[in-house]
């Protein structure tokens, strides 16, 4: 069995009450089944106050937050009753893993970091190296009985079995040409895509003629819109971007960006890799690199208008934390909801907006 894990992997360490936008603030925490048996029979005082700030509906579990939002175990230095009060290993799944995430499949665990959380933020986009993944042998334990236990889907079909085995080479040239820098990350973008539509064997219409960039902009807010809005600071942002490119041209705008000093392509490289190592085996499931590639650019695009606009809200800036806070406020909105994600692929796959030769004439 093989753990992979990306090399920024252990580097990263929660900040707790150093960090500005904690994720125990204005998220939902679902508490798994072991972990509120457990809280259950809890006795004294704090296990009073685990009854009372647990609420359970359709089945599942989570705390009450606050009025503000905050978690109920959060205290006002920003560190966790929980966790003070019972220690480390009695905090629920959810707690424990944020911000890791896992996809699994074959005989493979691989393990990220969520930009959604700010810290792993500053850990990549502070590294001007190429990332990388470091694989790492365990002893079997299992992992496919354990994690297929509860799936419906099977993990591939057979006569997938030859797509798949090549799935891992496939994605290491898809990383490989998004980190070629001696191309514009333009054309490394334009090069990603084409590779991952051969890999699928689209056939592109060359009749499709291309629309103008403000009509692109409002597909991707269109299908932004449908989608379960959740954060506040992410509408809030949504709004301004609109608001911005009602009374600025797409193209002057973006140019100008793209031609100032802040213009960094080496974040845009972090956030294609990091979707792409995040997603793209995924298709080991569904055979389908190019919805995951679609995806990738997607968002891509949609962090890349925040930023446009970031950029001139600032007077003209765009530095680290800027950087930081717009692949958070995506990430959190967009990738920690399994049914957002599957929204949104849908979409992707099936809106003519987000066929390859469209989403190449918005890069
Ligand atoms: S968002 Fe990241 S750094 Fe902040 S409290 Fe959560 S895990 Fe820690």
């Amino acid at each position: 069995m093989i753990l992979r894990v990306p090399s920024y992997y252990k580097t990263f360490q929660c900040i707790a009450d150093k960090c500005e936008h904690s994720c125990c603030i204005g998220w939902e925490i679902d508490i798994d089944e072991d972990s509120y048996d457990y809280y259950m029979g809890i006795e004294g005082a704090f296990g009073e106050r685990l009854k009372e700030q647990t609420v359970t509906g359709d089945g599942e579990h989570s705390f009450v937050l606050r009025k503000n939002g905050w978690c109920p175990f959060l205290d006002q230095n920003k560190l966790c009753d929980i966790y003070s009060e019972l220690g480390e290993e009695a905090l629920c799944e959810v707690c424990t893993e944020y911000p890791r995430f896992v996809v699994e499949y074959g005989d493979v665990r691989e393990k990220s970091l969520s930009v959604s959380c700010e810290e792993v933020g500053r850990i990549i986009f502070s590294d001007e190296g190429k990332m990388s993944y470091e694989d790492i042998e365990l002893p079997d334990l299992g992992i496919e009985d354990e994690f297929y236990e509860d799936e419906e889907e099977e993990p591939f079909e057979e006569d997938m079995e030859e797509f798949c085995s090549h799935l891992e080479e496939y994605r290491t040239q898809a990383v490989a040409i998004l980190q070629n820098r001696e191309k514009s990350i333009d054309d490394r973008i334009r090069e990603y895509l084409k590779f991952c539509e051969k890999l699928q064997n689209v056939v592109e219409n060359p009749e499709e003629e291309l629309w103008e960039p403000m009509e692109y902009f409002h597909v991707r807010m269109e299908t932004f819109d449908e989608l379960e809005n959740v954060n506040e600071e992410w509408m809030e942002v949504k709004q301004r971007v609109r608001d911005f490119f009602e009374t600025h041209s797409y193209t002057e705008a973006l140019e100008e960006y793209k031609k100032s000093g802040d213009y960094n392509e080496i974040w845009y490289e972090h956030i294609l890799v990091y979707f792409t190592y995040r997603y793209f085996m995924r298709a080991w499931y569904d055979g389908n690199v190019l919805a995951k590639a679609q995806f990738a650019i997607v968002g891509f695009l949609v962090i890349r208008d925040m930023d446009i606009v970031r950029y001139f809200a600032n007077g003209k800036s765009f530095k680290l934390d800027d950087r930081i806070a717009n692949a958070r406020i995506f990430s959190r909105e967009v990738e920690h909801s399994e049914e957002t994600l599957e929204i949104l692929e849908d979409d992707i796959s099936f809106d003519e907006a987000f066929h390859v030769k469209h989403l190449l004439g918005q890069i």
